[in-house]
């Protein structure tokens, strides 16, 4: 099995697995994962699976377990529940994430996000175009922008918010996918707090549907595949916008 089967294989099986879960249960608190965030009974069952199906393919950097190295050439990039809060208040938007990359997010050659509620599978392989359950992708310019607000927003998407058609939905990899799809033109999260698994498979659909991804500060977006490093991200359709965010 190829590695790419292998990632839409796991995906698929997240996404049924949770839809055949008793909501009631999703939040159970078991543990601290490796990122320092609460683990939670969703997180650990989705991110079983992930790790049970790999095995020794390939190494694995996951949300909760961290690092798992089997000295294999490539790395499966996992965040098994993008959007843990949303799952957890029965709030329909949060999904699996899987990329295959090597060293750096630049270096990702594969990515698969499914919405797990609706079932939407959004995908990519480098220079191969990014799709939609098979239809192919491509950005919109619109004034329909996806912010962070709250904590982890700040001046700027705060003015943003007051003058555009906002939405703000606790979910990154889902949230550039919809950027990746035309849904919205701009995803921004001004805080350094995403990590690579929120964001390695969303940054190539993203660029790969012909969009631009950036760091918070307007640098093309590129970090190491580990959990220590921590960014913020601009994902545009338009590399125009950039500049009233920085
Ligand atoms: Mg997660």
């Amino acid at each position: 099995m190829d590695l790419v089967k292998l990632a839409d294989a796991i995906a698929k099986k997240i996404a049924r697995k949770v839809r055949s879960e008793d909501v009631a249960k999703f939040g159970e608190y078991i543990g601290m994962g490796a990122d320092g965030t609460e683990t939670v009974y969703i997180d650990k069952v989705a991110e079983d699976i992930a790790i049970k199906m790999v095995g020794e393919k390939a190494n694995v950097l996951s949300e909760e377990a961290g690092f798992i190295d089997n000295g294999k050439k490539y790395t499966l990039v996992i965040d098994p529940i993008d959007g843990t809060k949303n799952a957890m208040n029965g709030i329909p938007f949060y999904g699996v994430s899987i990329a295959i990359g090597k060293e750096r997010l630049s270096d990702v050659e594969y990515g698969i996000v499914i919405n797990i509620p609706t079932g939407d599978i959004y995908k990519a392989k480098k220079g191969n175009g990014a799709f939609l359950n098979e239809r192919k992708m491509k950005v919109e310019d619109k004034p329909v922008y996806c912010l962070s607000l709250g904590k982890s927003g700040n001046e700027k998407t705060w003015k943003m918010a007051s003058q555009n058609t906002i939405r703000a939905m606790g979910a990154a990899s889902l949230e550039m996918c919809l950027v990746a799809s035309g849904a919205a033109s701009l995803y921004f999260m001004p805080r350094d707090v995403l990590r690579v698994t929120d964001l390695a498979a969303s940054s190539l659909i993203v660029r790969e549907a012909g969009g631009f991804v950036y760091d918070a500060h307007g640098s093309p977006l590129d970090m190491p595949l580990n959990l220590e490093k921590r960014s913020g991200v601009i994902a545009a359709s338009n590399p125009k916008i950039v500049g009233e965010l920085i």
